[in-house]
């Protein structure tokens, strides 16, 4: 079966700050997003912003602990082979065709999942149900978060294999924590986006361009600072080991902006998102979704009938729009 990121045991010999797109980061961007939405959505997602933000982090915390999640968060596309990112098919219906999908669970699926979570929310939106659309907007967002970091596209990706144990949660958990305060979040207004798999493929194809400076850049300041890589922090009532402040500015420096891009393109892709499944699901109001707690009954009512409507309207797409991976 699949196999599971060993990135925990790390923690336990190196202390770490998180080690995926850090809990501080995820909340931040899903955070962010809430503002790039036009006014017919932003008062229900504003009401709602400290759940967005906590529930961030709900598919990191339960990675190790549920089958099948841990490959949602990463594609290790150099398993595919040469230009894969090119060749792969951008749905999962064609992907299992091609390559089974036990291949796929094992190399990690986060495009596939992008796109899945989109059609959930989609779904959600047709049902009109509050809490639904709240908990796929959070995951949502934090699979897409996953899918913008370069190191989630490969099997490098803590760096283990060109002799950078510890890369991962440098760049995607001390970088934003130490300089997040000098980011600009301004990203405009949410867009309609036509085609959501090729847009989910399309920022993990420029997540993995990057990735090259991503470990080039690090030995380089390694090979200058190699005695200055590690300082020691108080946090409470612990002492923790770090990347010392000055190693990490001089490879933030060095990656002239690239965390702060790649956030950037996260915040502004969860809020195209989370616009695109309600214009596709007929722009629900959402105004009234404010106070609005619907029974079980009226939402297995709605459920049933969605489900009747989707299967004589779209049996072919019906199995992608379940997500049935
Ligand atoms: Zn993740």
């Amino acid at each position: 079966m699949f196999r599971i990121r060993k990135l925990l045991p790390l923690c336990l010999t190196i202390p770490c700050l998180g080690f995926v797109w850090g809990f501080f980061a995820h909340k931040k961007i899903n955070r962010l997003a809430v503002f790039t939405l036009p006014s017919e959505m932003i008062g229900f997602y504003k009401k709602n912003i400290e759940f967005l933000t906590e529930e961030s982090v709900s598919p990191d915390r339960r990675r190790y602990a549920v089958k099948d999640e841990a490959p949602r968060h990463y594609i290790d596309l150099d398993d595919f082979g040469d230009s894969a990112i090119y060749k792969l098919p951008r749905t999962w219906q064609k992907a299992v065709e091609r390559y089974g999908e036990d291949s796929l669970m094992e190399k990690g699926i986060v495009p596939w999942h992008v796109t899945r979570m989109y059609y959930q929310l989609k779904t959600a939106m047709l049902l009109y149900d509050p809490q639904k659309i709240l908990w796929a907007s959070a995951e949502l967002g934090h699979y897409v978060a996953d899918a913008n970091v370069p190191l989630h596209t490969t099997s490098n990706y803590d760096g283990q294999l060109t002799n950078q144990v510890g890369l991962h949660g440098f760049w995607e958990s001390r970088l934003p924590e130490l300089f997040f305060n000098d980011y600009d979040f301004f990203v405009g207004k949410a867009s309609y986006i036509g085609n959501v798999p090729d847009y989910a493929w399309q920022a993990v194809t420029n997540a993995h361009l990057a990735l090259d400076s991503v470990l080039y850049l690090e030995k380089q300041v390694g090979e200058k600072l190699k005695n200055k890589k590690y300082s020691f922090e108080t946090r409470g009532k612990q002492t923790v080991k770090v990347v010392s402040y000055q190693y990490a500015k001089a490879y933030h420096s060095a990656l002239d902006g690239m965390v702060e891009r790649q956030m950037r393109a996260s915040v502004k892709m969860i809020g195209d998102l989370w616009y695109t499944a309600w214009v596709d699901a007929g722009q629900p109001d959402l105004k009234k979704l404010i106070d609005y707690k619907p029974s079980t009954q009226e939402l297995e009512t709605r459920e049933k009938e969605l489900e009747l409507w989707k299967g004589r309207n779209y049996p072919a797409r019906k199995h992608e729009e379940d997500g049935n991976n």
